[in-house]
């Protein structure tokens, strides 16, 4: 049998009084399995449906190596069967678990891992890490759902989530995707597939909405000592732990909102329990990166009030704060204190924009003054013209105002008058630095490879004829978004016509 190995990390290096010190991990993980050691009032043992003949979509080697886990092993038949949910991993018990929360504004009662299993928890060479399938049968929280995944939808959140990670985004991770010819009934019959995802944690707020709104007091603050002891330790040592907690997911939110907005990310279903509470962007549907800068887009072809329009994702964000302050109320008490800690949001997150929209133009210094006279004119001209949002910054690296290649930005427009006033502006207010140095920033600021729907659509449908190449190519140059890939420069153009065509709805 071929063996899984880990190789932990200096940080997480078992104390010798650990009997699983130093033990080979051959297809059986330490398991430390924190978050099933909470108890029965928090997730459901419950072992994955199988599928049948599994076949490989794609792994992820890069992310293994991380994790330090086994390529070999990765590559075994028994990895298949084990990221297929075909066989426990290591004899390890699977556990689904049981969240709340808000759907679009309105309090939707119990939700859970309705097609999820945390396989289990293990160190890695990058720390504590969560393995879950997503896809991997009914549980007893799916409610009508089958518990599949279809292969368009897993090949979106396996690309999305390594893509944001190359971005410098925080997210979960995606490990594999494994595909099965059994059928999966969506708006049509799709095929089957599951994707292991890997991160320190996958609690949501909306797991701690359901304790809060069923009035388990206790288990509210059994989860709450839980994230702190294990994921926010720093709270531990303030004199009111809980509100520490609620302040340090804010701050973590609100920076997750300025790196999306600033790389144009939309989510497309902010719900509650779609919100990590380490501030990852979790739970990968119908979201999308801007092609054209439209700041009112709605990704998300289910959401007919524009709820999650781009431009309102930091407005939603602290709305899912709130709701999360709310459940932590039990413990925290005092309302004023809950709101202080929820405000640094509004104090915060007009500067983590501004620095990072900023820095899209080379200048993360910017300041309010120069938001207003360099940033938002710029993006006002930009959301008339609907210019493409992740060429018009490459371009604009490789070619500021004063340069001969500032002409291949200029094209992008047809009010050229506006766009020159603008560069005259933006020339005045980088007078006299090194201008070099600022292109070379922005370069490692803004991608030339983003996840355009076209893209994954693209890799979607050659998977779906069997061929998995340009899934595999795509992880491979999303990886590093920000270096030059030559010889998949194709991969950096502007969408096709039938971009605009794709309609992207929460069916997954
Ligand atoms: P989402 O909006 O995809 O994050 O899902 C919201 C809730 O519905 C979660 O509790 C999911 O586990 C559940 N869910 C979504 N799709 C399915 C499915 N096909 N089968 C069972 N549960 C599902
Ligand atoms: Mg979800």
């Amino acid at each position: 049998m071929q063996t899984a190995s880990f190789t932990a990390s200096s940080e997480s290096t078992p104390s010798p009084a650990d009997p699983t010190a130093g033990a080979p991990l051959a297809g059986r993980p330490a398991w430390l399995n924190r978050f099933h050691s909470l108890g029965p009032a928090f997730s459901t043992a419950w072992p994955a449906r199988a599928l049948p003949g599994p076949h490989w979509v794609a792994r992820n080697e890069g992310l293994a190596r991380e994790l330090g886990l086994d390529l070999d092993w990765l590559a075994s038949d028994e990895a298949l069967d084990v990221f297929t949910g075909n066989r426990p991993w290591g004899g390890n018990a699977s556990i689904a678990t049981v969240y709340s929360g808000h759907q679009f504004g309105m309090w939707a009662g119990q939700l859970g891992d309705g097609r999820a299993l945390l396989l289990g928890e293990t160190r890695t060479a990058a720390g504590p890490m969560e393995f879950q399938l997503k896809g991997s049968g009914p549980t007893p929280y799916s409610r009508m759902g089958d518990g599949r995944a279809v292969l368009r939808s897993s090949i979106r959140e396996f690309l999305a989530s390594e893509a944001l990670h190359g971005l410098g985004v925080a997210t979960t991770r995606a490990l594999c995707i494994t595909g099965s010819p059994a059928p999966v009934r969506r708006e049509e019959t799709e095929t089957a597939a599951v994707v292991t995802r890997v991160a320190p944690s996958f609690i949501r707020f909306g797991h701690f909405e359901h304790f809060s709104h069923n009035g388990l007091h206790d288990e509210l603050r059994q989860l709450a000592d839980f994230v702190i002891a294990h994921h926010y330790p720093g709270c531990a040592d303030e004199t009111q732990p809980y509100t520490a907690l609620l302040a340090a997911v804010t701050a973590r939110t609100a920076a997750l909102m300025a790196d999306w907005q600033a790389i144009g990310f939309c989510h497309g279903v902010m719900n509650t329990d779609n919100m990590s509470i380490l501030g990852l962007t979790l739970d990968y549907g119908p979201f999308q990166f801007l092609d054209g800068f439209d700041p009112t887009h709605i990704c998300n072809h289910s959401d007919h009030q524009g709820r999650y329009a781009y431009n309102r994702q930091p407005n939603v964000a602290m709305w899912n704060l709130y709701a999360l302050g709310q459940a932590l109320m039990p413990l925290i008490g005092d309302s004023d204190t809950a709101l202080a800690a929820l405000e640094t949001y509004k104090a915060d997150f007009p500067g983590l924009l501004r620095r990072a929209m900023g820095a899209k133009l080379g200048l993360p210094e910017l300041d309010a003054d120069g938001e207003i006279r360099l940033l938002n004119p710029l993006l006002q001209l930009m959301a008339r013209e609907r210019t493409d949002y992740p060429i018009f910054w490459r371009r604009l690296s490789e070619g500021l105002p004063g340069t001969p290649q500032f002409e291949a930005v200029r094209d992008l427009f047809l009010d050229r008058p506006a766009l020159d006033a603008w560069a005259a502006d933006y020339t005045a207010h980088v007078a006299g630095r090194d201008t070099a140095a600022i292109s070379a920033a922005m370069l490692r600021t803004n991608p030339k490879y983003v996840l355009r729907n076209h893209l994954a659509q693209t890799a979607i449908e050659a998977a779906e004829n069997g061929d998995f190449q340009p899934t595999q190519d795509l992880l491979s140059v999303l990886s590093s978004p920000y270096d030059e890939h030559p010889q998949h420069d194709a991969l950096a153009g502007f969408p096709p016509d039938w971009a605009s065509n794709i309609t992207i709805s929460c069916s997954s």
